[in-house]
């Protein structure tokens, strides 16, 4: 008797790393697509209001975190700027 890892890597029945490795390209590229066009997301510290009110609304303060707009830049959009600016700078 076979171990299971080697029954299922025997090329009658191959693991599908092509199928895999092509679902995983697709939902980067995406993920880098929706990062283009989508560059912001809101705030998580004031949940995109950029302030806090007090309970009477009457006064308020800027969130420190996005100071006030309410957006933050996405993960993905971080990681191209800052490869752009590697690249601006090799430049
Ligand atoms: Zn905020």
């Amino acid at each position: 008797m076979r171990p299971l890892f080697a029954a299922t890597a025997t090329p009658e029945h191959p693991m599908p790393w092509g199928w895999l490795l092509l679902a995983l390209t697709a939902a980067a590229l995406g993920y880098a697509a929706s990062c283009a066009w989508w560059p912001f997301a809101k705030c998580g510290k004031c949940e995109g209001r950029g302030k806090f009110t007090r309970k009477d609304s009457k006064v308020w303060r800027l969130c420190r975190r996005c100071r006030g707009s309410g957006s933050r830049l996405r993960f993905g959009r971080k990681l191209w700027n800052r490869f752009a600016k590697v690249r601006n700078a090799s430049r």
